[in-house]
């Protein structure tokens, strides 16, 4: 797909991988939607910064884990540009933040709720105006987590290797005209790791071969890629210095 004027939306762009993702994709010629659930001013900067480029971009907010917000979301999306072509499922809460054991039943509901049926959600209402346009590309951020062994957040590796699961099977129902994949990417130090020591960060380090972390805009690029490549469907991509390697 040429991405030159395509509108992309990326939940969860007030930030890290997906804050980059917007930037990024505005650079390819992109008109973006950036969406935010509580971090208006980290939304305003990715405005900002994509207007810096010349490129149309609307701010939305709505929570994913919220199915009306959701519906409000792709409202205003078609409200300001009638369509939509790929959709960049990013938003997330990175982790579990109650270990299970302890956890409430809120607490998992809450992280099932925005990791794996927020995209789930959100790629309903995409899909009704890809269909209707007759392709489109839906493009979620799984993890390292969701694969075979997932650390210690039980429910957000499940979450994960839940998307992973809808990512795949998802690309078999909207074929052969809309494109479903996965990014999974390995350790990228965003916000989520600023309270860590330094040597629970040189521990995450030394479990890749590669022995460094990921960059944002390494994750980027592989959203980037999926994004033009129409032969793919239905693949999880690790971007994860060879973390997952056996
Ligand atoms: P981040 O916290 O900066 O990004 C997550 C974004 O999602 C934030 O902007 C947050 O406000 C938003 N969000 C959370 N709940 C939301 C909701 N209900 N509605 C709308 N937005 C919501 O962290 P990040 O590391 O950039 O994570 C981005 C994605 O990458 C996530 O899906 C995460 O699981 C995945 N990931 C990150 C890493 C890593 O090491 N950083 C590794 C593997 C996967």
């Amino acid at each position: 797909m040429n991405l030159k004027g395509k509108v992309v939306v990326i939940t969860g762009s007030s930030s890290g991988i997906g804050k980059t993702t917007a930037i990024r994709f505005a650079k390819e010629g992109c008109k973006i939607v950036v969406n935010y659930k509580n971090n208006i001013l980290g939304g305003e900067e990715t405005v900002k910064e994509i207007n810096k480029l010349g490129r149309e971009v609307l701010l939305v907010q709505a929570d994913v884990s919220k199915p009306a917000e959701v519906i409000k979301l792709f409202k205003k999306v078609e409200k300001k540009f009638g369509t939509l072509h790929i959709l960049i499922n990013n938003a997330a809460i990175p982790n579990d933040k109650v270990p299970y054991l302890e956890a409430s039943y809120e607490d998992i509901i809450d992280l099932v709720n925005t990791d794996l049926i927020g995209p789930m959600m959100c790629s309903k209402e995409a899909i009704k105006f890809m269909q209707k346009q007759g392709f489109g590309k839906i493009i979620n951020t799984s993890s390292i987590r969701g694969a075979e062994h997932g650390g210690r957040s039980v429910v957000y590796a499940a979450s994960k290797a839940g998307v992973n699961s809808f990512s795949k099977t998802l690309a078999k129902m909207v074929s052969p005209n809309i494109q479903v994949n996965a990014v999974a990417p390995g350790f990228v130090k965003t916000r989520n790791y600023d309270k860590l020591t330094k040597e629970q960060l040189d521990s995450f380090i030394e479990q890749t071969y590669l022995k460094r972390w990921v960059t944002e805009d390494e994750v980027a690029d592989a959203f980037i890629f999926l994004a033009k490549n129409d032969a793919m469907t239905g693949q999880v991509i690790y971007v994860d210095a060879g973390f997952t390697l056996k």
